[in-house]
């Protein structure tokens, strides 16, 4: 299934040339924030917050995870269609990120995007000849003839006809024009492709025709894709290593077959359970997630997973206290965490002022509901009580530092370094990996391999 593609001249920045396997971008503590806050006070977007990882040159990395995971971002801010916050993409010796002027338009050719709805990515106004013609004349490439000739066989390149040249968008079928979308993605030869969920918008079995135009010209033209899906089976199906993303950050990273086999990261584990199986009498350990995504505005303090971890560690001290109440602790700090991102309207504010009861002061039902008959220890009831009275007075951000200063543990507190597991490049974010917090039965047969 490798995807190490021949090898090409390549035609953008100077030292891009580089053998297949070799770092093509090395990506380092990238982040993408959105709206820093500075006029209204509000935190920014962390869509992308500190990932690191390389794209060898040839490969199909894979890059899945929930949606409003910042996968989307991170592949539009490697092509400068988002300007980076902070960190690296390094390409050869220059900073991508730090491009301007003729460095940032030799980028902007040798990395281009193939979108994933191609009903509203191509331009019905426009012959399907002159949306593919089209960065051929922003980059003013060739004569006018030569750009033609060009197009014309890259129609033909993905599958389409000569004569299609003068057709509108709107006479195609949905695979038609996401081939389209491709020939124009690689009118300026690139090296780097991203693919932001390229057939995720297509008939099944459309999907597998244009999965398999994507291989053969990854093959004939060397080139390097980074596959952004959620789509697990097509992950599998094309990608020679993949990315877990989980609110912005790489979970897990290693090669597809490994990291499908025998997954190291608690989210990773979560995500492949979630997968459909074919055979509906297969026997499935199936994980499912309490609550949602917090807010990218947001983040938990210390390992992004750890408002809705299964394996979550416990501080010490607690190990001793039931499951099933301490399963009651975490709804109890989930449910704080989405009420303080609710929006309090002008009225609730006033009434919360004047001491009337708003829809924020149910607090005392979700505590009776989760706890009233469960006989706590006191080391429980007493940061369980305190945070029910600063909700209370309407303080949710204070109950949920008072509960993670007494209930959190390391997964609250710091956030997971990468760990090598398995093979080497494979790296997973957990604390788990740790030898100290080791537990073979509830993450899996390969955690605990922490260099
Ligand atoms: S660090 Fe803790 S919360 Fe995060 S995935 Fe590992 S066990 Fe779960």
């Amino acid at each position: 299934m490798s995807r190490q593609g021949a090898e090409r001249g390549a035609t953008g920045l100077d030292g891009l040339d580089c053998d297949p396997g070799e770092a093509l971008l090395s990506v380092r503590d990238l982040r993408t924030y959105y709206g820093s806050g500075d006029l209204i006070g509000g935190d920014p977007v962390k869509a992308v917050d500190g990932v690191s990882f390389d794209v060898k040159k040839g490969e199909t990395l894979g890059v899945v995870g929930e949606s409003g995971c910042g996968k989307t971002t991170l592949g539009r801010t490697l092509v400068r269609l988002e300007a980076a916050t902070g960190g690296e993409v390094r390409v050869g010796d220059d900073d991508v990120t730090e491009l301007s002027g003729d460095d940032l338009k030799a980028w902007r050719r040798n990395a281009q995007v193939v979108f994933q709805d191609p009903e509203s990515s191509l331009n019905d106004r426009m012959t399907v000849g002159e949306i593919v013609r089209e960065p051929l004349d922003v980059h003013d490439w060739g004569t006018p003839a030569e750009r033609r000739e060009r197009v014309r066989s890259l129609l033909k390149k993905v599958g389409l006809r000569e004569e299609h040249y003068y057709r509108y968008p709107h006479q195609f079928s949905g695979g038609q024009r996401q081939r389209v979308g491709i020939a124009r993605a690689l009118a300026l030869e690139p090296e780097f492709v991203v693919l932001d969920e390229p057939v995720s918008a297509l008939d099944v079995s459309v999907q597998a025709q244009i999965l398999n135009l994507l291989m053969d010209l990854q093959e004939e033209l060397g080139l390097t894709y980074l596959f952004i899906a959620h789509d697990l089976s097509v992950v599998e199906h094309i990608c020679d290593r993949v990315a877990v993303m989980y609110l912005g950050n790489v979970m897990e990273l290693g090669p597809t077959e490994e990291l499908f086999e025998d997954p190291a990261n608690p989210y990773t584990r979560a995500l492949l359970s979630a997968v459909p199986e074919p055979d509906p009498t297969a026997e499935i350990d199936r994980m499912t997630l309490r609550g949602t995504p917090p807010s990218p505005r947001d983040p938990p303090q210390g390992c992004p997973f750890s408002t809705r971890c299964p394996v979550k560690i416990r501080p010490d001290g607690f190990e001793r206290v039931d499951d099933e109440t301490w399963e009651a602790i975490e709804v109890f700090r989930e449910t704080l965490r989405a009420r303080s991102r609710a929006e309090r309207s002008l009225s609730e504010r006033a009434r919360e002022f004047l001491g009337w009861e708003t829809r924020f002061a149910t607090v005392d039902e979700v505590v009776a509901e989760l706890f009233a008959d469960r006989d706590l220890p006191g080391s429980v009831r007493e940061p369980v009580d305190r945070a029910s009275e600063l909700a209370r007075d309407g303080d949710e951000a204070a109950a949920l530092d008072h509960l993670r200063r007494e209930l959190g543990s390391v997964c609250d507190h710091e956030h997971p370094a990468a760990h090598g597991v398995g093979a080497a490049g494979r790296e997973s974010r957990c604390h788990r990996h740790d030898d100290e917090h080791e537990e073979p039965a509830a993450v899996g047969p390969s955690v605990g391999d922490a260099e």
